[in-house]
């Protein structure tokens, strides 16, 4: 061993989750050293997902946009496209966020070491970095936060540059004329949305009978409407059953309820058929920390592992893989090590598909309201009766809202243009247990689209008069 440090925390991670711990633990005045493989913060959020593809859809929205406008009077040139300025432009926006965090870092005194980490016992943890120096670090407790990637599917050839994850797309490579997006879930949308705007014709394939998978399907219709117009071809209950790297395309053979008879060639394709955690490359069983077979790490409500000083959080424990589940859970995880009694009890991590329109829900699904045999009432409020939503051509999009038997709402969702902005005041109201009248007395500012969620109590209450 090069070198060996001694400390109170240390994180095994520094992605949301983990810098979140870290900076909570340091800010209680605990020691906390994050492990960082790669040279920044941020994890895959700030670095390969939540931020650069949300820097490349304000783009890709601007342009749609623009498109429509003809309708309405105004028309713009065709727009040029510098895949070079995009590029430096997601860039800096990555940069200026990692370069926040390492500031924040420095700032609270939390040492960030380079390198893997794997443990050695319950105790202690060894860093190696790219050039093979090793460190050892002994900790009184630990959290892992080591978060998760993309699925790999055994028969597609990912070795081959056409055939791209998140990440891959997220680089720009080119533009491909024809794509496809191997799964309808919210990440390969959202990159759909992306080369959509900059002019690749996207195809869209997903084995279930839905995109978006947990949305329910009064909401998808509305989502469908406006989205379907983004993509060539959805086709849904179908699946990719072979995929072949051959020099002039890439050749995929659909099977299913709507798949095309003939292989079709595609320029470059996407997978996005989920995230799979990293639980297993991280030599916990030598600390003692059970990892299931697929690579995840069971926790309590305190984020405690079966291993009293070691605590796990973000993607690594499961599902909803969100950034900001992971952040939360990483506050919970360092107050409980600085002493604190707290738990990790939300009753709403908020989903948000920042596709065009978005779709964006909070709570409990009609879906899963029935399944869990809840006494539900549903209430909705149909954009086309919102002023701001004609006003800015949004008339298909739709607020809903889920009440328990005591008027009590459980649930929402949203969609359309910022349906996601809209969702913080659902997802508030239920934390709050706010009812029916608390939403409907409440004054909304007119004319704005979140107006639709009072309105949509209104409907609930049987009180509303006049539409505006
Ligand atoms: P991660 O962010 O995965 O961080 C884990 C870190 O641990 C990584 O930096 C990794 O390098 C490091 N690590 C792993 N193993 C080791 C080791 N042995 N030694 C040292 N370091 C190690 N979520 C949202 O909430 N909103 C979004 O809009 C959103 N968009 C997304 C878009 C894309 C394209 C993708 C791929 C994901 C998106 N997500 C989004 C999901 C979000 O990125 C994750 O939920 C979040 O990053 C999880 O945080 P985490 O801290 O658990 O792990």
């Amino acid at each position: 061993m090069s070198k060996e440090i001694t400390t109170q925390v240390v994180v095994l991670g520094g992605g949301p989750g983990g810098y979140s711990a870290a900076f909570r633990a340091a800010d209680l005045g605990l020691d906390a050293v994050i492990v960082e493989r790669y040279n920044t913060l941020g994890g895959v959020c700030l670095n390969v997902g939540c931020i650069p593809s949300k820097a490349l859809l304000h783009l890709a929205k601007h342009m749609e946009d623009a498109k429509h406008m003809a309708a309405e009077g105004i028309t713009f040139a065709e727009p040029k496209i510098d895949l070079d300025k995009i590029r430096a432009h997601k860039e800096k926006v990555i940069g200026q966020l990692t370069g926040g965090l390492s500031q924040m870092a420095k700032m609270r005194k939390a040492q960030v070491v380079n390198g893997t980490g794997e443990f050695v016992s319950d105790k202690q943890l060894k860093v190696t970095d790219a050039e093979g120096n090793e460190t050892l670090i002994n900790f009184e407790h630990a959290i892992i936060a080591a978060g998760s990637q993309s699925i790999k599917l055994p028969f597609v050839p990912h070795d081959d540059e056409r055939i791209w994850d998140s990440t891959a797309a997220l680089e720009l490579r080119f533009i491909p004329k024809r794509m496809l997006i191997l799964g309808g879930g919210i990440i390969g949308l959202e990159m759909g949305t992306v080369y959509s705007a900059l002019g690749a014709q996207v195809d869209v394939v997903e084995m279930t009978d839905q995109l978006i998978p947990p949305a329910d399907k009064d909401v998808m219709k509305a989502y469908m409407k406006m989205i379907k117009s983004k993509f060539d071809n959805i086709m849904l209950n179908t699946k990719a059953a072979k995929v072949e790297a051959k020099k002039d395309a890439i050749h995929v053979t659909f099977e299913g309820d709507n798949a095309p008879d003939k292989p079709v060639k595609y320029d470059a394709v996407l997978v996005a058929v989920g995230r799979a955690p990293n639980g297993a490359k991280l030599g916990a069983e030598n600390a003692g920390v059970k990892v299931t077979e697929r690579g995840f790490i069971e926790v309590d409500k305190q984020l405690r592992t079966n291993v009293n000083n070691i605590f796990a959080i973000g993607d690594i424990i499961g599902q909803p893989m969100l950034a900001h589940k992971a952040v939360h859970e990483g506050h919970v995880a360092a107050e409980v090590i600085a002493g604190k009694k707290h738990f990790f009890d939300p009753k709403v991590i908020p989903s948000i598909a920042y596709t065009d329109p978005e779709l964006a829900w909070a709570g409990l699904t009609e879906k899963e309201a029935k399944a869990q045999g809840i006494d539900y009432e549903v209430a909705v409020f149909p954009w086309s009766a919102s002023g701001r939503a004609i006003a800015q051509g949004a008339t298909d999009g739709m607020t809903k809202l889920l009440f328990d038997k005591h008027n009590r709402i459980i649930g929402g969702a949203t969609v359309g243009p910022n349906a996601g902005e809209l969702l913080g005041e659902i997802g508030l109201a239920i934390e709050m247990g706010c009812d029916a009248e608390d939403i409907a007395l409440t004054v909304h500012a007119h004319p704005t689209l979140h107006e639709s969620i009072g309105l949509a109590a209104e409907v609930f209450e049987g009180s509303i008069t006049d539409l505006p």
